[in-house]
């Protein structure tokens, strides 16, 4: 098989960690017999510099003529960089906000996995952690409160300011089967989070999640109000496979789930449109305090790649590959300084290796 994939590297750490992913997925495809020609996109400061916009027609016409994108991470230091005294639709980020709406990507998908090696990095007690937990957050990324009508206006005397959350019965329906397909090819659960007793949207939410549940009786559905979800998120991790949710509580959550995973160059992320085409990027930032030193840790962006070849390309076998290589590594030893353990929890046979290495300790252990 082959396939073209659009890679934007972006800035700061960006290019170190997208090497390493192209790299992990050169080896990998060498195995399964996949081959991976890639397009280089600007997008972001870099844009900026080398065509004074952060996002050109050229790129997203880029981004379309690919299988999917594989991207590292855009912006700069917000305090210091000439990017940031342009205005704001000019600035690095307005780049991705504006490829996601050219694409239309509705569908973000953040796993938060806690490795059993990386559990001292776990802020949660070791009986809540168990043997680590394997959870994804399927969020609907183009609707909801962010993108409902706003007004700030006097009212009877007083300035008063409205937001308004709005859902159709189809933009429910094409991320509640997203949710339902990814729960298919992991533990088949899929909890579906709402605050159906208080809001109308909430409980059109429920009742579309629920129609479409019955188009996957292998898979389970249970709801869950989102006050209820936000405590067992840190009550009890390891009860969820797939979290379902809408724009807003999926912002809240993913960030409250991806923290209990510890490290944020850890944490992978993607997002999808009605197709098989998706931008997959590490969580994390372009972390201008370490860009260059190449001490940055690849494993988001190497997860990312991952992600892009089981929910873009259908490869489950090498995206499966690809996560046992990274729990291989990490189980023998290896840490970039971000998931280092602190000095007095360090145990033998720990060694620190830089983002390069990282990427070559990755491939020497796919299978
Ligand atoms: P950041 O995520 O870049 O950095 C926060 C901290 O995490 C830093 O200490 C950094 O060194 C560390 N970190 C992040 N990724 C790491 C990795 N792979 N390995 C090791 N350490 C890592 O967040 P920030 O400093 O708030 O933002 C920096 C820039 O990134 C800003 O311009 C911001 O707008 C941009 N940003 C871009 C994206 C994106 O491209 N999707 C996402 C978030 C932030």
């Amino acid at each position: 098989m082959e396939y073209k994939i659009g890679v934007i590297s972006g800035d700061g750490i960006g290019p170190e960690i997208v090497t390493e992913a192209k790299k992990v997925l050169d080896a990998v495809g060498e195995i399964y017999g996949i081959s991976f020609h890639y397009t280089e996109i600007l997008m972001g400061g870099i844009s900026i510099d080398k065509t004074g916009r952060p996002l050109t027609e050229e790129a997203v016409a880029g981004a379309r003529a690919s299988d999917a994108v594989l991207m590292g991470s855009i912006g700069g230091n917000t305090a210091a960089s000439p990017w940031y005294q342009l205005p704001p639709d000019l600035r690095p980020e307005a780049g991705l906000l504006a490829l996601r709406k050219a694409l239309n990507l509705f569908a973000n998908l953040r796993p938060a996995l806690l490795y059993p090696q990386l559990k001292a990095a776990c802020p949660l007690r070791d009986e809540i952690i168990g043997d680590g937990f394997d959870m994804i957050i399927v969020r609907e990324l183009t609707g909801g409160l962010y993108f409902g009508e706003r007004k700030t206006r006097e009212m009877n005397g007083l300035i008063t300011a409205t937001d308004t959350l709005t859902y159709n019965e189809e933009e429910i329906r094409r991320i509640a089967k997203r949710a339902f397909d990814v729960a298919r090819k992991r533990r088949k659960k899929v909890t579906s989070v709402d605050k159906a007793n208080v809001l109308d949207s909430s409980r059109l939410w429920r009742k579309i999640v629920e129609e479409v549940a019955e188009e996957y009786p292998d898979v389970i559905c249970q709801h869950m109000l989102v006050d209820n979800a936000a405590m067992q998120l840190v009550k009890d991790p390891g009860q969820f496979d797939v979290i379902l949710t809408e724009n807003m509580f999926g912002d809240i959550l993913s960030d409250e789930a991806s923290m209990v995973t510890g490290s944020i160059g850890m944490l992978a992320s993607a997002s999808l449109n009605e197709t098989k085409f998706g931008l997959y990027e590490p969580s994390g930032g372009s972390a201008p305090d370490i860009a260059g030193k190449g001490i940055a840790n690849p494993i988001a962006t190497v997860l990312s790649a991952a992600m892009m070849l089981r929910f873009s390309f259908d490869q489950d076998l090498a995206a499966g590959a690809i996560e046992a290589a990274v729990a291989r590594t990490l189980e023998e030893g290896y840490r970039t300084a971000d998931i280092m353990p602190k000095l007095s929890e360090k145990t033998r046979g720990i060694r620190q290796v830089g983002t390069s290495e990282m990427g070559d300790r990755i491939c020497q252990r796919l299978v």
